[in-house]
């Protein structure tokens, strides 16, 4: 089946930029003055880490558009997931005030607690493993879902191998949100096919030998998702390598060869805090970025979804 092709709509970043400049112009030095000014208010703290996470956003944003020249890219081709993971509302809102309208979460519970509390013009991005049971909260909880980046193989330990993971029903959660989306009558919903791009045993994502055949299951079993490209997140520690960049873009060049498409038709999820720049660079369209915008996270301890 040819793939018509769309043009990509990625102006959330200069948009962010242009309402930001404005904003800027009209409030003349904008957040800096907020840290210092509400001195006798009880909300002077909570002010506070919003205009960090405001003047964070925006550095993010410069920074994105400054390797995307360094590269003769454009930086409306790549696409900003403020990974908002574990942080208040009000933070959130801090930033969507500030322009910007695409968020990443990773837990359905609190995506769900969220995006109601929260305009519904933001496009949410779930970035987090994903159990079959969760997809029906998860669509129906959020109608503004604009992507699932996390489709992977589901893997459960197997006690009767050598090998502690083995894959079962590998095409479960693409099929499932694929009946959910059907069910409740909503827009095709945005897929990206995990990839596990560092060799090593980790819990998500395809292995790169196996995308090309879950693409294909995708988009030829699963009408109501749209494919739009691969994520990875690098290594077990959510750290990346430039190797693990090469690897998505190399499966790129197989899923495209493939599907017969060409490669502005697959996008690459990849690059968080610690290596954006270094991800646009190697050709991402779509980083994560958490704790650069919203500040370091606080686990009191492991959440599940
Ligand atoms: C938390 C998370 C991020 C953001 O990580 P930071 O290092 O805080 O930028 C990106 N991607 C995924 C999948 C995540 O879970």
């Amino acid at each position: 089946m040819a793939r018509k092709k769309k043009k990509r709509k990625m102006n959330t970043l200069e948009k962010s930029v242009e309402e930001e400049t404005t904003k800027g112009e009209k409030e003349d030095s904008s957040s800096a003055v907020q840290v210092t000014e509400p001195s006798d208010s009880v909300m002077s703290s909570v002010s506070a880490a919003d205009g960090v996470a405001a003047t964070a956003l925006r550095s993010v944003i410069q920074r994105i558009q400054h390797a995307a020249e360094r590269c003769g890219r454009r930086s409306d081709q790549v696409r900003l997931v403020a990974v908002s993971k574990t942080k208040p509302v009000s933070l959130l809102k801090q930033v969507y005030d500030a322009g910007h309208r695409c968020f990443g979460e990773n837990y359905v519970k609190e995506l769900v607690e969220k995006a109601p509390q929260l305009p519904d013009d933001i496009e949410w991005h779930f970035i987090g493993n994903l159990q079959s049971n969760k997809v029906k909260p998860l669509l129906t909880g959020v109608p503004n879902l604009a992507m699932v980046e996390t489709v992977d193989d589901e893997k459960v330990a197997n006690t009767d191998s050598a090998s502690s993971l083995s894959l079962v029903n590998s095409r479960q959660i693409a099929n499932q949100l694929n009946r959910v989306a059907r069910d409740i009558g909503r827009k095709p919903l945005k897929v990206f096919i995990q990839v596990n791009t560092s060799g090593e045993e980790t819990k998500s994502g395809v292995e790169p030998d196996g995308c090309v055949e879950l693409v294909k299951h995708v988009t030829s079993n699963c009408p109501n998702l749209e494919f739009c490209g691969l994520m990875t997140i690098g290594m077990p520690d959510y750290t990346s390598t430039p190797e693990n960049f090469k690897t998505l873009a190399r499966c790129r060049g197989e899923v495209c060869k493939a599907l017969g498409i060409s490669e502005d038709q697959c996008e690459l999820s990849m690059g968080m805090s610690g290596d954006f720049e270094l991800a646009v660079e190697m050709g991402s369209t779509n980083v994560r970025v958490g704790s650069t915008i919203f500040g370091a996270r606080e686990y009191p301890k492991k959440q599940s979804n």
